[in-house]
């Protein structure tokens, strides 16, 4: 009977490779990811397709409300917005504030809580029960990304769709408004063509 051998993953490699030291940080990683529970973060992922269908009325919505957002001013309707976006995503999805918010296109799975942030699909060190490599303890993002992506109506082809680097200078911002101008740009643009 040969005794099972424990998983060396490329982590481990690095941190046996590394000359000892008398300092471990305790809880902390890179993207300051010391819970130990992503209860709801998985809930997002399994009602993904739902997440989906109510994203869109929700964009609508915030198209609609375009004039009202040009009327105040994005620069000072920003700030509030920004902070509502980042509390509601951030209980659901435990997002980064990237700004250039992806999730239709991940299975509702924020790429950002990868601590190698990928945005184009797992590195080659998922675990063999779809945790993380470098979090243990933690789902692969991308694993569930897939999961997520499986069961929606877009998401579904939309995760193969190469995404581009992060833009750093969006960090922080809403992606919400950012999306809303941009859709109300087009349809604007659309509109002076057709007339
Ligand atoms: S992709 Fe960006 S904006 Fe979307 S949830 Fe993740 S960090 Fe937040």
């Amino acid at each position: 009977m040969s005794a099972k051998m424990p998983m060396v993953t490329q982590a481990t490699k690095v941190a046996r490779g590394e000359p000892k030291s008398e300092y471990k940080p305790v809880h902390v990683s890179p993207s300051r990811r010391q819970r130990k529970s992503y209860t709801i973060r998985l809930w997002a992922v399994r009602h993904s397709l739902f997440l989906e269908w109510f994203y869109a009325r929700f964009a609508d919505l915030f198209l609609m409300l375009h004039p009202l957002w040009h009327l105040f001013g994005y620069e000072r309707v920003e700030a509030p917005v920004t902070s509502i976006e980042r509390g509601v995503k951030g209980l659901l999805f435990d997002c980064r504030m990237c700004g250039q918010c992806i999730l239709s296109s991940t299975g509702m799975s924020c790429p950002m809580n990868c601590p190698k942030q990928l945005r184009n699909g797992p590195c080659g060190g998922v675990r063999a029960n779809g945790n993380c490599e470098v979090e243990p303890e933690m789902p692969c993002v991308w694993v569930q990304a897939w999961k997520g992506a499986s069961q929606m109506r877009r998401g579904k082809d939309s995760i193969l769709n190469i995404q581009k680097p992060v833009d750093q200078s969006l960090r922080e911002t809403s992606a919400w408004l950012r999306v809303t101008a941009l859709a109300a740009a087009a349809k604007q643009k659309a509109k002076e063509e057709s007339s």
